[in-house]
């Protein structure tokens, strides 16, 4: 059995516990490996060598171009690893591993980006309304920063953070979920074949409650990058706004996949499978209310239904399996009892809502691929994030109607919209409220593009140009050339 280190450093440590952490498959149900259960002294020993590589080192002293080549060289190792990376992730968690691994190709490309963009972070020379003056600005990094991810994608995740906080200057100690360490240390291993200075880039591993609290506490910590749900998004706000410290938090969601009875029928019904059971539902994103015009309510569900019945379960290595296991037991027990609560709050199960019992799920942790109908706004079903295969089907007459129930949730990460009137799409994307609304497509992201939540879905952006910016604070530099000092009791 594989026993994993920290990578703090650029060595490998052990706890100083000297305690550790099961890494299962929730496949097999097998333990694999195991990851340190970190403490604060490591997240402390971990923050200095992070601290240090960031104020006196090689990495300070880079040019932003030479930072810049080093994440696109880094792009090229990941390339040349991306199957062996996805391999381990979908050990640790469950995940297809045909997603997966489209997933470990396309990190790179977040370091290419971002390493591109590390030499064109200008500042500006504004035309400033005084004499003798010359006034610029400039976009400095803040020196360490949290990298704190979630289970269900710990590759792609970390890199929506390490690149552009990377490329801006920083250094980073990445907090990998407890669950899903394993690539993020089998990512941090190949930093051996970069120029990637020492510290620049560290890895701890353990409980959220413990190293995460820790990192996110310490005093040389000036950003946080959170992915993960509410309480823990809560959680890391309340330590940042103690400390006033800068925070990137993208949290859950609710995420409502709306067609129009002018929808292309097919798309669409594909649409409604990849928002909520691609991945068994444990995304971010998942469109797991599906709101559908009364006019093909029945037609689309009786479809919908015969489609997803037909869904294969099983091995995620295998190329033909199209739903996987639930990733943790306390998630396979949270999906089963909001099953349960959407009984007693009275919506009717018309698919699933069980364990998976098929021979080739007795071990890992399935559940049936599950649809809701009769589901009102109010019940829990409709209002909070399952994190799992399960859909609510709310019906509704127009746009107006579809508008208000996809806004009627505290959280506000995504929508979809199906429709060929590009007036109702252009109308729809205007008034939903949510970070990225997606017409006749769903679950696309893109390092170009920016990804973040309204309301409880989260603050701040990752992804996209704009992205690097969430890792820097803006200075402004003044400099007089006046011969003499004016008055100075009076404010220029
Ligand atoms: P989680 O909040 O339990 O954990 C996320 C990470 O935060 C883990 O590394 C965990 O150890 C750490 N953590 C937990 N409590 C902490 C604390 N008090 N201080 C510091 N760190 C702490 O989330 P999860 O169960 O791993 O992931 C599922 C959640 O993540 C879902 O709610 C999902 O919607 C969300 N998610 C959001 C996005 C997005 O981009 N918006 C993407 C993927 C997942």
């Amino acid at each position: 059995m594989k026993k994993y280190q920290m990578f703090v450093n650029g060595e490998w440590i052990e706890s100083s516990e000297d305690k550790w952490i099961e890494a299962r498959n929730p496949y097999s149900g097998d333990v694999w490996a195991m990851i340190p259960k970190g403490t604060s002294d490591d997240v402390h020993t971990a923050v200095t060598a992070a601290h240090l590589a960031f104020s006196d080192s090689d990495w300070s002293h880079l040019t932003a171009s030479d930072r810049g080549a080093m994440l696109v060289a880094l792009a090229e190792v990941i390339e040349n690893h991306a199957e062996y990376l996805a391999k381990i992730e979908v050990r640790d968690n469950g995940k297809l591993y045909a997603e997966v691994v489209n997933q470990t190709r396309y990190l790179s490309k977040w370091f290419r980006y971002f390493g591109g963009l590390a030499d064109k972070l200008e500042g500006t020379v504004p035309p400033i309304d005084k004499p003798d003056v010359l006034n610029f600005t400039k976009h400095e990094p803040f020196g360490v920063c949290a990298c704190i991810t979630p289970w269900n994608s710990a590759l792609l995740l970390m890199a929506w953070k390490v690149a552009p906080a990377l490329a801006a200057g920083n250094t980073v100690v990445i907090k990998p979920s407890e669950e899903t360490s394993a690539s993020t240390l089998e990512f941090a291993a190949l930093l051996n074949k970069t120029s990637i200075p020492p510290g620049v880039i560290n890895v701890v591993t353990g409980y959220g409650h413990e190293v995460g609290a820790a990192l996110v506490s310490h005093p040389q910590l000036r950003k946080i990058a959170f992915t993960g749900g509410e309480s823990g998004g809560r959680a890391v706000n309340t330590t940042a706004a103690h400390d006033f410290k800068h925070v990137t938090l993208e949290l859950g969601g609710k995420s409502a996949n709306i067609v129009f009875d002018d929808a292309n029928f097919d798309n669409a019904l594909d649409g409604a499978i990849s928002g909520i059971f691609a991945a068994t539902g444990q995304t971010c994103i998942a469109g797991s209310r599906l709101l559908l015009q009364r006019s093909i309510h029945d037609e689309f569900l009786r479809r919908l239904i015969d489609k997803v019945r037909g869904i294969k379960f099983g091995d995620p290595m295998d190329s033909k399996t199209q739903v996987g296991p639930v990733t943790t037991k306390a998630q396979y027990d949270t999906i089963l009892s909001y099953i349960e609560i959407a009984h007693n709050e009275g919506a009717r199960c018309v698919l699933g809502g069980k364990p998976a019992a098929q021979p080739e799920c007795t071990k890992g942790y399935f559940v049936e691929p599950t649809i809701f109908v009769d589901v009102t706004t109010d019940m829990r079903i409709a209002q909070e994030e399952v994190f799992g295969p399960v859909l609510a089907v709310l019906p509704f007459e127009n746009d107006d109607e579809a508008i208000a129930i996809a806004n009627d949730v505290n959280y506000g990460l995504a929508a979809g919209v199906w429709t060929n009137d590009l007036t109702r799409s252009l109308k729809m994307a205007d008034k939903l409220q949510a970070g990225t609304v997606w017409v006749n497509t769903y679950r696309s992201t893109s390092y170009t593009t920016p990804f973040g939540g309204y309301k409880l879905s989260g603050i701040g952006r990752e992804n996209g140009a704009e992205a690097i910016k969430e890792y820097t604070q803006t200075k402004s530099v003044w400099l007089s050339t006046a011969p003499k000092v004016a008055n100075p009791y009076i404010r220029r």
